[in-house]
């Protein structure tokens, strides 16, 4: 399908660089928001868009998980280089990719970037945010537009470049001429509601003005982080082998392979987003103020239902009931095996730069424990009534 394209991306009103980045290589679209200290957030968002652009070759609407193959090879590039280099540890970037076919598009989606359809005037969001409030709310603990103003939006539960390994959603849609496609990293949404966004799609017809339109109105609902969009006009080339890009980087069998993963639009946005009410929060602090938080870059030591010191992974903290850690290993040591106050940090969560420093304060305290055994064992015998 041929496209007309508009693309803008911009470092908002309050951050010092622009750590988004994107690729227009048409059939192939990709959005990346990058995080990390000190520019890495730059490097991993960059990494992302420089790999798949490179293997963009590889990348066939008759194979799906063709895309998931470039998204995997992304993330290891961006790991490699983060595991290589101390100062780029813990950077990592969301991505969300389009590929454009004959009367369908591919999608491969990770983090809270987003792809909607845009089509009769009305605005779908396709993809699924990887954030912990997008949880709650397929959870159905939190409302839709409670989440867009959510304080704790930015905590996403999926990224890539923090694992050697990384899930990534898949799924394709049916288009017909005239459907507009946008990407855009949070950076819009969270400045921008849904309402305003179709607005712009409705009125302007030029998708480069759409694009730039949409980024002024981010910037001027406060421009509180990096803004890229790109809108991606789906043109009357729908006959297979018509001479567009599209059709001469791919075969034009027909696409019974991929119908089965025709997916419904997750729903439908209200025109008004409510701010977000009556929600019991235990703040992060700082951890959210300094921007994107990926929880599956989080270790702690802590404690499990059955009392037993454990090793998680994610965030000690519980936001509206439900847990930001799971447990990854039981260690040897009950917490009534351990000194009063060692406990209280292990109720609290002992927070860890990595399962390596978990592991060694666990070592730390099975020689706790272990120094403690006589005491223990005294203590127990009171417990259960017996004199020595
Ligand atoms: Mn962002």
């Amino acid at each position: 399908m041929r496209a007309r394209v508009g693309a803008k991306t911009d470092v908002g009103q309050v951050r010092d660089a622009n750590e988004d980045s994107y690729l227009v290589e048409d059939p192939l679209f990709v959005v990346a928001d990058g995080m990390g200290g000190h520019l890495a957030g730059d490097v991993a968002s960059q990494t992302a868009v420089e790999t798949i652009e490179r293997r963009a070759g590889e990348a066939s609407g008759q194979d799906p998980q063709s895309l998931s193959a470039l998204v995997r090879a992304a993330n290891a590039a961006i790991f490699e280089r983060a595991t290589d280099d101390p100062t780029l540890h813990g950077m990592g970037t969301t991505c969300t990719l389009a590929l454009l076919d004959a009367q369908k598009v591919h999608f491969a989606h990770v983090g809270d970037s987003r792809a909607y359809l845009f089509r009769a005037g009305s605005l779908d969001q396709l993809t699924e945010d990887h954030t912990l409030v997008g949880r709650m709310v397929r959870e159905g603990r939190l409302q839709p537009e409670e989440a867009e103003n959510h304080p704790q939006r930015s905590i996403i539960t999926r990224a890539l470049g923090v694992d050697d390994h990384v899930d990534v959603d898949l799924f394709t849609i049916d288009v017909h001429e005239g459907d507009r496609i946008l990407l855009c990293s949070d950076g819009l949404t969270s400045m921008v509601d849904g309402g305003a966004i179709a607005d712009v799609l409705a009125d302007e017809s030029d998708p480069q003005e759409a694009a730039d339109r949409l980024v002024e109105l981010a910037n001027r609902g406060g421009g509180e982080d990096n803004i890229t969009v790109l809108v991606i006009d789906l043109g009357d080339d729908a006959a297979t082998g018509g001479g567009s890009a599209a059709a001469s980087r791919q075969s034009t069998q027909p696409d019974d392979a991929v119908s089965d993963d025709v997916i419904a639009p997750r729903w439908r946005l209200r025109s008004r987003l409510a701010v977000a009410v009556g929600i019991a929060i235990v703040v992060l602090g700082a951890l959210t103020a300094a921007g994107k938080v990926v929880l599956a870059n989080s270790w702690y030591v802590g404690v499990n239902d059955s009392g037993e010191v454990a090793i998680f992974k994610g965030r000690p903290e519980t936001i509206a009931g439900l847990d930001l850690g799971d447990e990854y290993r039981t260690s040897r040591v009950a917490l009534n095996d351990l000194p009063s106050f060692v406990r209280d940090d292990l109720r609290q969560g002992l927070p860890a730069e990595s399962l390596e420093d978990a592991q060694s304060k666990v070592s730390d305290l099975e020689n706790l424990a272990e120094d403690r055994d006589f005491r223990r064992s005294q203590d127990r015998d009171a417990r259960a009534g017996k004199s020595p």
